[in-house]
């Protein structure tokens, strides 16, 4: 059997990628899995992954993984689409990818993905402040002069 390092799928060994990543990642043998400390199917359903977080989007997805990564901290991305999709769900269905961690890693993986939501919310925000600055220093003609940066 092969098996994709990304999503933790299993292949017969006829296959050489995964069709269901963006990509396509080459499989990989079990061997290598077991190096890189992942999941082979049979043992995510014993609950050694658990979920570390959710992704709305690939882009996030890729975020978390790349985190994780940083930290050393083996993950699955697991493809989202548990459920019944029939023709009037199709249309608004999200997609989203469940980001899968060894339990012992769990509360730290939580930790790191929330951290990186609220700095991608923070730079929104930010955006979203300086923009309206701009319009009010248009309106009053000089910034504030006496802001402070922000205490921790
Ligand atoms: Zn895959």
């Amino acid at each position: 059997m092969r098996y994709c390092a990304r999503c933790g799928s299993e292949y017969q060994d006829s296959v050489v990628d995964c069709t269901d990543c963006p990509n396509h990642p080459p499989l990989v043998s079990a061997e290598v899995m077991r190096e890189r400390k992942l999941p082979l199917p049979h043992e995510l359903d014993q609950h050694r992954f658990v979920r570390a977080g959710v992704a709305d989007d690939p882009v996030t997805a890729q975020i978390f993984v790349d985190v994780l990564d940083e930290q050393r901290i083996p993950l699955i991305v697991r493809p989202g689409r548990s459920g019944v999709v029939d023709e009037l769900t199709t249309g608004n269905l999200l997609p989203w990818w469940e980001i899968l961690v060894p339990d012992t890693d769990q509360a730290r993986a939580a930790v790191l993905l929330e951290e990186v939501k609220i700095q991608g919310l923070a730079t929104a925000d930010e955006a979203g402040r300086a923009a309206e600055e701009e319009e009010r220093e248009g309106e009053l003609g000089h910034p504030p002069a006496d802001s402070a940066p922000p205490v921790f």
